[in-house]
């Protein structure tokens, strides 16, 4: 901070001395409006439990990152969910100013948004590589703020999962009429899907779904992969692990900021929480990257986990009712329509290229002589 001041008061006496054009006046005027010695001190509260595995360490990542980079400028105290405010009224919290920023999934609030559905996954929609890009290079991140304007928040990508896990469930799944009845946490679209599938199904936080398989108020529940779900202990209270994650291919978990706390920043420190964000957005996927496999032979080899993939039959079904579910559920709701025509255009064009790339390389390693 002392180099820094010193450094502009030296260039304000080469200004008395050598005069200065008008531009470099008004930067100077511009730079000397930071002041470098306040500190703005945030609450960011979450959906997750205190510094749970990749979901809450990025929370905590982007508090780290944020203070390193401001020189301490900004600090950012990061509450588990329940300690401030209770998971499900993040967004609530954020938007009306009693916390400065959250970290949560958008699809958590689909009730009174629907259009956020779309900023975490959309079931047979996007990967983690190409839900990025929709939102950093295709147009999502400015319809992303377009929609969460009215509520008086800023939105960041903050992290990504990667490909989920079907789910946990405490009885074999072998064709549609084992999902009628089936009571089962599933948040978001992908809900209603199951619903019309013939399954019940129910919104909870993670942290009450050990409880709920245990005390069989549920039979299945899905939560994120291997890495996370290991560490709620799932394998206690169900035997059947599903693949693949059909309803989140990819899902992206959010940062929200309240407007006026963010515009009260100074502009470099908005700039330093905005690529903090970027940071932890791509940091999440590669601790699941790295860690997922290793959890999943645990669960598999040390505690007997029955790994099965859904048949067939049953994810076709599953992406025909999905088909109809998103036509209804963007009728009549003007922003969801233009956001999922964003998504499914780009979805489009990206799946095209990623046939003859990402799809063909991964098809060619398996390639047998
Ligand atoms: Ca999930």
């Amino acid at each position: 901070m002392k180099i820094m001041k010193k450094k502009l008061l030296s260039f304000f006496l080469i200004c008395l001395f050598w005069g200065c054009s008008e531009s470099s006046t008004t930067a100077i005027q511009e730079t000397t409006e930071i002041d470098l010695n306040k500190v703005y001190k945030w609450n960011m509260v979450t959906t997750w439990p205190k510094n749970y595995p990749g979901l809450g360490r990025a929370a905590e990542n982007l508090s780290k990152y944020v203070d390193e980079m401001s020189n301490g400028r900004l600090k950012i105290k990061v509450y588990g969910a329940g300690e401030m405010v209770p998971a499900m009224e993040v967004f609530d919290a954020v938007s009306r100013g009693a916390a400065q920023l959250g970290h949560g999934a958008s699809y958590y609030w689909t009730g009174k948004l629907k259009s956020s559905q779309f900023f975490t996954a959309v079931p047979f929609g996007l990967t983690a590589q190409e839900i990025n890009s929709w939102i950093h290079w295709g147009g999502g991140q400015e319809l992303w703020e377009e929609a969460y304007a009215p509520f008086n928040l800023i939105p960041f990508a903050g992290g990504n999962t990667g490909v989920q896990m079907a789910g946990w469930f405490k009885k074999e799944i072998n064709s549609l009429d084992d999902l009628k009845g089936l009571k089962m946490r599933i948040p978001g679209l992908a809900g209603e899907i199951f619903s019309r599938a013939g399954a019940e199904t129910v919104l909870l936080p993670g942290s009450d779904i050990f409880l709920a398989l245990q005390q069989g108020v549920i039979d299945a529940a899905e939560w994120v992969g291997p890495f996370n779900d290991l560490t709620f202990g799932f394998h206690q209270v169900a035997d059947y692990y599903y693949y693949p994650g059909w309803h989140e291919g990819g899902s992206t978990l959010e940062i929200i900021i309240n407007k006026e706390a963010y515009s009260s920043l100074p502009d470099d420190l908005k700039a330093i929480v905005k690529y903090a964000a970027r940071a932890v957005n791509q940091e999440m996927l590669d601790e699941y990257t790295a860690n997922n496999n290793r959890a999943l032979t645990e669960l598999v080899e040390v505690h007997g986990v029955e790994l099965r993939k859904l048949p067939d039959d049953v994810l076709i079904e599953l992406r025909r009712i999905s088909e109809e579910v998103m036509e209804e559920f963007i009728k009549d709701d003007e922003m969801a329509t233009k956001i999922y025509n964003s998504y499914l255009a780009f979805k489009q064009d990206v799946i095209q290229y990623h046939e003859i790339s990402e799809k063909a390389f991964i098809e060619m390693r398996d390639l047998e002589e």
